[in-house]
């Protein structure tokens, strides 16, 4: 099988979908001859225009390659690869320019904007589909590496790598915007038994199932991640202490019956507020574990504040 974790959000490896390319020329006779080399091995967008290319290029499903024209009134096919290449949401997506203009300097301006290759029109169809192919391949292992990176390999939450970058960035945008974020710093109770009575395959199915549980509960802009061993991180943006508390209480009671592999799991959890008067998140981690060893101390099982 190949799956990484269990999970929607969680990382799937096996994409079973199409590769999508989008194709965008002035000229509909253009994109047809394209489109009639590529349509059985991908899924095609079209686009007429720079800007419906731009727009496109944002909507699920997200592009893996664009066909890009560079004659095109209005918006030129160098100016569209330009703005691709500034937006954070498409720079990853592969363009290739299809054009006439067949001369060096013109091939040069092109692959400097940030494009991955250069075809000629008229084009061969052979030499298009086999170019395609290298780019989509390349572009889908690259997101493929992207994606394991931030990932945690047992249980296919965020890493504790990505949590710390993800969090420098949401810590800077809760300040500037003036809203609340909460930590809740998760730790499994006697785990080390559990590893010693029932065996390490089935403490880690323990792990996957409390990950996978947490994973499901978390709203989209939550991070939640694997720290360590058998702790956990979620970290809740616009969430205020009262509702933090709520919710590591009903993780809690939801952990305690989900009784993985038919065993008793408890878990205990300490939560902290970020502090509006310049709090880093490492300070901010440090309350959250301050109260987990509250939690732990008061006999465990239970949520404790900060
Ligand atoms: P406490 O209630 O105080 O947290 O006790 P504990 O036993 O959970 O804590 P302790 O830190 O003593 O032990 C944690 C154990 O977690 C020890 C380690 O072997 C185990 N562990 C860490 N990572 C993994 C993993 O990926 N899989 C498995 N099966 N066990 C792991
Ligand atoms: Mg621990
Ligand atoms: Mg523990």
């Amino acid at each position: 099988m190949n799956e990484y974790a269990l999970g929607d959000s969680m990382l799937d490896l096996s994409k079973q979908d199409k590769p999508v390319v989008l194709i965008v020329d002035d000229v509909p006779g253009n994109i047809q001859v394209l489109a009639s080399c590529l349509k059985d091995s991908y899924q095609i967008k079209v686009a007429t225009s720079g800007a419906r290319c731009l727009e496109l290029a944002e909507i699920s499903p997200e592009p893996d390659l664009i066909l890009l024209d560079i004659l095109m009134p209005n918006l030129d096919g160098y100016e569209v690869c330009k703005q691709l290449k500034q937006n954070e949401a498409t720079r990853h997506i592969s363009v290739i320019f299809v054009t006439a203009k067949d001369n060096d300097k013109e091939e040069e301006k092109g692959l400097s904007l940030g494009a991955v290759d250069y075809i000629t029109k008229p084009i061969r169809p052979a030499i298009v589909v086999a170019r395609v192919k290298t780019h989509v391949t390349l572009k889908q292992q690259y997101d493929l590496l992207a994606r394991m990176a931030m990932r945690d390999q047992l249980t296919g939450l965020y890493n504790r790598h990505y949590l710390l970058d993800a969090a420098c960035r949401k810590v800077a945008r809760a300040m500037r915007h003036r809203y609340s974020i909460c930590l809740l710093m998760i730790d499994v109770d006697h785990f080390k038994k559990i590893n010693d009575e029932h065996g390490h395959l089935i403490g880690d199915e323990v792990l996957k199932g409390i990950a996978t549980l947490m994973d499901t509960c978390s709203r989209q802009e939550d991070v939640v991640a694997r720290f360590g061993g058998e702790e956990f991180v979620v970290l809740l943006g616009h969430c205020e202490i009262t509702s933090a508390l709520e919710k590591a209480q009903y993780l809690l009671d939801s952990i305690e019956r989900l009784k993985p592999g038919g065993i008793d799991v408890t878990v205990s959890i300490g939560v902290a507020e970020l502090s509006s008067n310049g709090e880093t998140f490492a300070d901010l981690l440090g309350r959250a574990d301050l109260a987990l060893y509250r939690a732990k101390e008061s006999g465990r099982n239970r949520v404790e504040g900060s």
